[in-house]
């Protein structure tokens, strides 16, 4: 396995792989890599002859009270996981080689799909999300990418910028790999301390019980959405930033569960904010 840091050699990497007519992979994270990203990597690795995984952790994609500076990074045990789980590269440049002094196109997401959700306490977020992958897929060309469904919004959003723009790289969802008592695993769980480790299950167990009203007949998105905030608000370390019930393929809210249902949360635990999200 190699770590890569020029653009100029990872899209010669690529190319050299194309002409060899083997498919190639992406997954592309911002590192301090955990079991959910392990398992992009594996399905990946499963399902295309060559893999790259970017470690970036895009400054584009962080508001300027976000934990950009602070967010987590680790290259060694990054490196260690990647090449245990046969990654052939890894691409990982340095901000200015992904956004030189000169730098000024973006790409603007669909504006249905980024005024809600994590949209709204995250502005500017899914531009930068799409810019850099825009970049990525210009630069390597893989064939597939692959991308968690705990960004359920960003996997939509990305799905959707690929459709508009014609690119051609196959967007594959995978599900959400959690902790034993249900939390998501995130990067962002390191910031917990004891207490608020423990608490940040409420956040997993505030959707099963949403489900589980829904599974007893209950159609009404508010009479769910009120179980699950009441739940939350039981949890003293927890402040919800959103819960929503809504349409998923259209991103719009809706009154009454039926059809393909996304039901998202943010949730502040101490000053970590968490998401999870279910689709039914
Ligand atoms: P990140 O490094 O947070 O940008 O994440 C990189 C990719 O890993 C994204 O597609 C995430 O959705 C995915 N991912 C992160 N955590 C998980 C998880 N617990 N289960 C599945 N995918 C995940």
């Amino acid at each position: 396995m190699e770590i890569i840091t020029s653009i100029e050699q990872i899209r010669e990497i690529s190319e050299n792989i194309r002409k060899n007519g083997q498919s190639l992979a992406m997954v592309p994270t911002m590192g301090c890599l955990h079991e959910g990203h392990k398992s992009l990597i594996d399905k990946a690795r499963k399902e295309n002859d060559k893999l790259i995984v970017s470690i970036f952790v895009n400054p584009m994609q962080f508001g300027p009270d976000e934990d950009y500076d602070n967010y987590p990074r680790d290259l060694e045990a990054d490196s260690k996981l990647c090449q245990n789980a046969g990654v052939d590269y890894i691409f990982h440049p340095k901000a200015d080689e992904m956004y030189p002094n000169s730098f000024s196109t973006y790409v603007e997401p669909c504006k249905q799909m980024t005024d809600i959700l994590c949209g709204i306490s995250r502005p500017g977020h899914f531009r930068g999300v799409c810019t850099v992958l825009a970049k990525f897929f210009s630069i390597i060309r893989p064939n597939r990418a692959y991308f968690g469904q705990k960004d359920a919004q960003q996997l939509a959003i990305v799905k959707r910028m690929v459709k508009d723009l014609n690119l051609n790289v196959e967007i594959t969802g995978c599900p959400i790999i959690r902790e034993e008592d249900g939390l998501a695993k995130s990067s962002r769980n390191l910031y917990l301390n004891e207490d608020e480790r423990k608490a940040a299950s409420i956040l997993r167990k505030s959707i099963l019980l949403g489900l589980k009203e829904i599974d007893a007949g209950q159609k009404s998105s508010q009479k769910v959405l009120d179980t699950i905030k009441s739940n939350i608000e039981k949890e003293k370390l927890a402040k919800i930033d959103y819960v929503e019930i809504l349409d998923f393929d259209t991103f719009e809210r809706v009154d009454d569960i039926q059809g393909n249902i996304l039901i998202a949360l943010a949730v502040y635990i101490g000053k970590t904010r968490l998401i999870d999200n279910i689709v039914i």
